[in-house]
């Protein structure tokens, strides 16, 4: 008999039909003699809706009170799941973050989970019951209700995993688990059955948005298996996990990429200690977030300066730069905001050499220029213009041999 954590995201608890669903869903896994935990979000669009409700009433809502709103969105999912379950026999009861003591820092709107009283949780097991626990919520050190941050049930099913030492959480979704890359893109994509928690790290944080990263950062801190499946097909989904010694890695477990990149320059700044810590020191100052930076060898005392930055901050870091510029005696100021990043991922390259020049080749092979390019141990970064995505992904899929095999798309 397991421990299992379910989370049903939005769409999975969106309309009263759904909610029947997955209760019958959960009543058959109970059925089967497991022990089971669920987590819920919010039915879908009722955040948007709160929040549009809350700056109706207010421009700047206190941050507070934006809480104590938001957390009603999942309380009501909570309270009609645990209909649905007695209705079909199933005892169940429902919890709000608050209630089981899912203690957070006072961080409103972003807080952080801090610790879990999982004692009601197991009493209510061992009493043979469901219990139905309200994700995205918690409460502070004061009493005060906090939410996680947009995504945030996902951290909560994780955290409840953890504190219960569940055997697996599972995140059922509107997509059947994590895919080598976007099949919008590459049709050719197929469903990974297991990827490590540092390569979907990678994965989440270029763009494949199938989890808050937060809780997958989580669920490998206390490594807890995870895994992300479909809430309206069957199939084993994807499982996150630990690298086992013994595992068969292969050499690359995806292609990932960004499209909301922008890159900037500065060109002909001193080569001296301290202009790299001056230019991002105002960046940072702006709060605006860094992501590759390259700086050239330095030649006749000067030096190029490139970095990337999200593209909606492309225009503000182009202010805060040509500031810095010109306090510098720079020569000038160039910027491109039609870029994207194409990384490929896996933690087989660890031991393996050549990865580098294999995805170098294969773009070159497509007549895609690099402009720059970023390593780290499991992934291998490059920025290109953004009319070469596609060709550049799926040139990089199939070069790693990761495209299906058995239909031609
Ligand atoms: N309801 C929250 C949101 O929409 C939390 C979640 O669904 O995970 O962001
Ligand atoms: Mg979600």
């Amino acid at each position: 008999m397991a421990l299992i954590v379910q989370k049903y995201g939005g769409t999975s608890v969106g309309s009263p039909d759904r909610i029947a669903a997955v209760a019958e869903k959960v009543a058959g896994m109970r059925a089967q003699g497991h022990n089971i935990v669920v987590v819920v979000s919010a039915m879908s669009g009722e955040t948007d809706r709160l929040i549009k409700l809350a700056k109706s009433v207010s421009d700047v809502p206190p941050a507070r009170e934006l809480d104590v709103l938001l957390a009603t969105g999942e309380q009501t999912t909570i309270a009609l799941l645990a209909m649905a379950l007695t209705r079909i026999g199933c005892p169940a009861r429902s919890y709000t973050g608050h209630q089981v003591h899912i203690l957070t820092d006072s961080a409103f709107g972003k807080a952080r989970i801090q610790d879990i009283d999982a004692r009601r949780v197991h009493g209510d097991l061992n009493q043979g019951r469901v219990v139905v626990v309200a994700g995205f919520q918690g409460v502070d050190e004061e009493g005060n209700i906090t939410t996680l941050g947009r995504g945030g049930s996902d951290t909560t099913g994780v955290a409840l995993a953890a504190a219960l030492k569940a055997d697996e959480c599972q995140i059922y979704t509107d997509v059947d688990g994590v895919y080598t890359t976007d099949p919008r893109v590459v049709p050719k994509a197929h469903r990974l059955h297991r990827i490590t928690f540092e390569e979907m790290l990678e994965m989440a944080s270029l763009g494949s948005k199938v989890l808050q990263i937060r809780s997958v950062e989580f669920a490998g801190k206390y490594k807890v298996p995870l895994r992300v499946l479909s809430s309206f097909v069957e199939g084993p989904g994807t499982l996150i996990t630990y690298e086992e010694s013994d595992m068969e890695a292969p050499l690359i477990s995806g292609i990932a990429f960004n499209r909301d990149e922008a890159k900037l320059t500065v060109r002909g700044v001193p080569d001296k200690p301290g202009i790299a810590a001056q230019i991002l020191g105002e960046i940072g100052k702006a709060n605006i977030n860094v992501d590759i930076i390259v700086q050239n060898v330095g030649a006749d005392g000067t030096t190029d300066f490139t970095f990337t930055v999200h593209r909606g901050e492309y225009q503000k870091a182009m202010g805060v730069l040509k500031q810095v510029a010109q306090a510098l005696k720079a020569r000038e100021v160039v910027g491109d905001d039609k870029i994207v990043k194409i990384s490929v991922v896996g933690v087989g390259m660890r031991s393996h050499a050549g990865i580098a020049s294999q995805m170098f080749k294969a773009l070159a092979d497509e007549g895609i220029n690099i402009q720059m390019i970023s390593t780290s141990e499991i992934k291998i970064s490059v920025v290109v213009e953004e009319k070469y995505l596609e060709l550049g992904v799926r040139a990089l899929h199939s070069t790693f041999g990761l495209d299906r095999p058995d239909e031609a798309a």
